[in-house]
């Protein structure tokens, strides 16, 4: 039997969905429903149904979760960004182990018993808001024509006010104040995309967390900024304040950053460190090693948006490697080299591989400002790379680290990382799913899943990082 459209169901929400909607049974039939919480009874009415399963819509909270917490944020459900915002951190991080675990044992075919007795508990955040060094608002107009910054609304192009997000630093909000007046004050028009027509776009405010600098970008649709000297007058008086600055973005798209850019005041760039930690293996805590890598990050480059956290990934991944010094490592997805560079002080020679060439020029000026000297990096995508490179050199690594995108390494890939038969694989990922399928190919293979762990990153979001240690299983 069916459900159709329209019709009102009570459901006891037991799981949470891709997207973050909860999720509940009724006869077998499965209903998606959005801002209800793991752990509520609620009443929900049909808005899509299909043959097995249907969409709805959050009519009452019957009897509400024992896990439900008071938002921090009143716009949350609007935004979409935070997706579970309204679930206790702790169930959160409950709920991510168990997303890795389920994924290790339905995708990977991994015993439960055995993923029990390798994987680690998720290491959450000490402070799960406040923890992104990175935010871009649009800037356009409200209902009334009211000038405002804030984000777009859920799949949509409206903008919806809101200076204050709860995941991003308190600068921001003293920062687009303070945008908002200079646009006013001087009468300069807001984008608007529906007919191509205003200047200001977007404001990116980016912030060093341990250097504590301050970067503001002003993204606009024409090359000048009129009075563009008392913007920097406003924006000086920000402590910390350290670069300025404009794009230029012309076209109707939906990219934010255009392709050129000039410095209004002060640096082109700002600097910030990403600490080597030392985990602990018994109390899983992480302690200082004095060691860190220098980057140095425009408003183009790519650079992990929770430095506290990419820390304890990269340094759980660094000892997950076990390099005594003498090793080769090869960094596939190396991105701008962060971990490649973490490696480098620890191994005899890295390797990196990065399909986007401004990421590879980024790597190599900070393997350069750190002092890094045995560090090569490689343009180009890893399957093809990678093969290429052994069949031409036949190229030798100890230690081969990954941190694909979300779909995973590709086939070609792992046939060559299982053809090169390093000792030890790493592999960084950001959905379990595409890991788990990837760790059976590589355990086929003749490897051993021997640790894994969790690491929170995005708060209050259904995202995950996981970080896994393979070892060669002799024969
Ligand atoms: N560890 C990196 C981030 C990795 S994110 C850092 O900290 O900078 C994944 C990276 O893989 C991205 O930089 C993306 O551009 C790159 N990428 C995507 N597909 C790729 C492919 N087929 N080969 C190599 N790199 C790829």
């Amino acid at each position: 039997m069916g459900f159709r459209k329209n019709d009102v169901l009570q459901v006891v929400i037991e799981d949470i969905g891709n997207g973050g909607e909860g999720i509940g049974k009724v006869d077998g039939f499965t209903l998606f429903v959005k801002d209800a919480v793991m752990g509520d009874t609620v009443e929900a009415r049909i808005t899509k149904a299909k043959k097995s399963y249907a969409y709805a819509r959050l009519e009452k909270v019957l009897v509400p979760s024992p896990f439900r917490v008071e938002p921090r944020c009143s716009l949350h459900k609007q935004c979409g960004g935070c997706q579970i915002q309204a679930l206790s951190y702790e169930k959160q991080l409950e709920w991510k182990q168990n997303k890795i675990k389920n994924h290790l044992v339905r995708i990977g075919g991994f015993a439960e018993d055995f993923i029990d007795g390798i994987l680690e508990p998720v290491v959450g955040m000490q402070e799960p808001f406040g923890y992104r060094n990175k935010a871009q608002f649009p800037v356009g107009y409200d209902k009334d024509g009211k000038l405002i910054a804030g984000f777009y609304a859920g799949r949509t192009h409206c903008i919806v006010a809101n200076t204050d997000c709860a995941l991003g630093v308190p600068e921001n909000q003293e920062i687009l104040e303070k945008v908002l007046w200079f646009m006013e004050e001087n009468g300069i028009s807001a984008y608007d995309e529906a007919n191509g027509s205003g200047l200001v776009r977007h404001v990116l405010i980016r912030k060093g967390f341990h250097s504590g600098q301050l970067m503001v970008c002003l993204v606009i649709r024409e090359k000048k900024l009129p009075c563009a000297e008392k913007l920097v007058e406003a924006l000086r008086e920000v402590k910390n304040m350290t670069s300025v600055s404009l794009n230029y973005n012309p076209d109707n798209t939906n990219v934010i950053l255009g392709q050129e850019g000039t410095v209004l005041w002060g640096s082109a760039v700002i600097e910030d460190s990403i600490r080597e930690l030392i985990p602990d293996a018994k109390t899983g805590e992480f302690a200082e090693s004095g060691r860190e890598v220098t980057f140095r990050i425009s408003p183009q480059s790519f650079y992990q948006v929770n430095p506290l956290q990419t820390e304890k990934l990269y340094s759980l991944a660094l000892s997950y490697a076990q390099l005594s010094g003498q090793e080769t490592v090869w960094d596939l997805y190396c991105g701008i080299g962060t971990i490649s560079l973490f490696l480098a002080g620890r191994a005899k020679q890295v390797y990196g591989v990065e399909v986007v060439p401004q990421a590879i020029e980024d790597a190599r000026e900070n393997a350069r400002i750190n002092g890094i000297e045995n560090a090569e990096f490689f343009v180009g995508k890893a399957e093809e790379v990678l093969p290429r490179e052994y069949e031409k050199n036949g190229i030798y690594a100890d230690v081969i680290v990954v941190d694909p995108p979300r779909k995973g390494c590709d086939e070609k890939c792992l046939e060559t990382m299982l053809r090169m038969r390093p000792e030890r694989i790493v592999y960084v990922s950001c959905d379990s799913a595409t890991l788990a399928r990837d760790l059976r190919v590589l355990c086929d293979g003749g490897y051993e899943l021997v640790k894994g762990r969790g690491v929170d990153q995005f708060g209050m979001t259904v995202h995950i990082e996981c970080v896994v240690k393979l070892c060669r299983v002799e024969k």
